[in-house]
């Protein structure tokens, strides 16, 4: 990375926040990208990063991207990320995550956190006790409970979208999905998938997730070396990243990309590749928000209402149909058409606002 402040400039972030606390041994990074659409939110990681630089750099990135996530999702937040430098198994504790909550509550609330790599509802729990500005938490203490249900109905509505631009119908009866991972959102994807009629075929690399889905669901398995290999109408990746890359682009045998997994594109050039393959690729931010999009319906006036955040998961197919069309009419890639409307929703509502307070100095 080039200088913090060349960095910052770059991509117009606007505060970066070192927090110290030898006591508890904490050491961490918030980054706020954008906080023109609301308060700038985003989860807690924890890590082991190499180096100082390579935290900072982590929670700049992670805050950027959840600022392109909301606004694309329709949603009132900006972005932002927390990053602790440790090993969540040997140095997570009680009294370092409170003492993390004390600086986030230091912040007023233009910093929410929530949950992400290294950390679990029980860290959010230490925070809460500190500060109010965490929205994911157990249904116990006021928050959503689990969202990998969210998450892969949001996964279905994006697959539907695109089978919508590729077959003319958005029937997915009858098409062949491969699932890639059955995790907290795969094995919610595959009922969905089963009820909408697909041809489901998993698989995982842990054994134990695999057994209790073919016992409940008449779905085929594949080997995880096979699944990207596998001809089928729609891949979707509920695993890990990195998974649309040099090696896999001309192996692929399927018409759509469409899954949870974050930071499926390896490269940026690799949205390209996939394209001019003829795969309509589904971004995964775009589709994988549905999550996000019902955790943090709690901030919204009146609390948690779950019929209003299923109705807001459910425009992610809204949200895809668009992005199609902005990537046909505009001759760019999916990934581009998807960072596209962020910034013009956030450009909207920038210009909006300046409206507003231009009026406010009339009165
Ligand atoms: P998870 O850890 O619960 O499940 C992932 C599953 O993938 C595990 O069962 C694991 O064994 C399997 N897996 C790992 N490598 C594999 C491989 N090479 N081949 C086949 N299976 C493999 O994670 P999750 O919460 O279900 O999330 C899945 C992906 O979606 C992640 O990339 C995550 O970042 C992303 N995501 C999740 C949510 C959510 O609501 N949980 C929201 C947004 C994005």
């Amino acid at each position: 990375m080039e200088s913090i402040f060349a960095y910052m400039e770059r991509y117009d972030y606007e505060n970066l926040f070192i927090c110290q606390d030898r006591s508890v041994g904490l050491r961490a990074v918030i980054a706020i990208h954008d906080t023109t659409l609301g308060p700038a939110t985003g989860g807690t990681r924890m890590w082991t990063y190499p180096s100082e630089m390579d935290a900072i750099e982590d929670a700049l990135r992670l805050a950027r991207g959840m600022t392109y996530k909301y606004a694309a999702a329709g949603v009132n937040l900006g972005g932002g990320k927390c990053v602790v430098i440790g090993d969540p198994r040997r140095e997570s504790s009680e009294m370092l995550f409170r003492a993390l909550g004390r600086f986030i509550n230091r912040l007023g609330g233009i910093y929410i956190t929530g949950e992400d790599v290294g950390t679990t509802l029980r860290e959010m729990e230490y925070m809460r006790m500190e500060t109010p500005y965490v929205v994911t938490l157990p249904a116990a203490w006021g928050g959503a409970g689990p969202i990998g249900g969210a998450t892969a109905f949001g996964v279905v509505q994006g697959m539907k979208a695109c089978a919508e631009a590729t077959y003319e119908s958005d029937s997915l009866e009858g098409r062949t999905v491969t699932v890639q991972g059955l995790g907290a959102v795969g094995s919610e994807v595959v009922p969905l998938l089963v009820k909408e009629g697909a041809r489901v075929v998993v698989t995982d690399i842990d054994r134990e997730k695999v057994e209790p889905i073919t016992r409940r669901f008449s779905v085929a398995t594949a080997h995880p070396d096979e699944i990207m290999r596998r001809e089928a109408d729609i891949f979707c990746p509920c695993a890990l990243g990195g998974v649309i890359n040099v090696e896999t682009i001309p192996q692929f045998k399927v018409k759509i990309i469409c899954g949870s997994a974050n930071n499926q594109l390896r490269e940026e050039q690799d949205g390209q590749k996939i394209e001019a393959r003829g795969i309509l690729y589904a971004p995964d931010y775009i589709v994988n928000a549905g999550g996000t999009i019902f955790d943090t319906d709690r901030l919204n006036p009146g609390g948690f209402n779950r019929e209003r955040a299923m109705t807001n998961v459910s425009r992610i197919r809204e949200t895809m149909s668009s992005l199609i069309r902005i990537s046909r009419e505009e001759g760019i890639p999916t990934h581009r058409a998807a960072d596209l409307l962020a910034e013009r929703r956030i450009e909207a509502v920038r210009k909006a606002k300046s409206l507003a307070a231009r009026g406010d100095v009339r009165m």
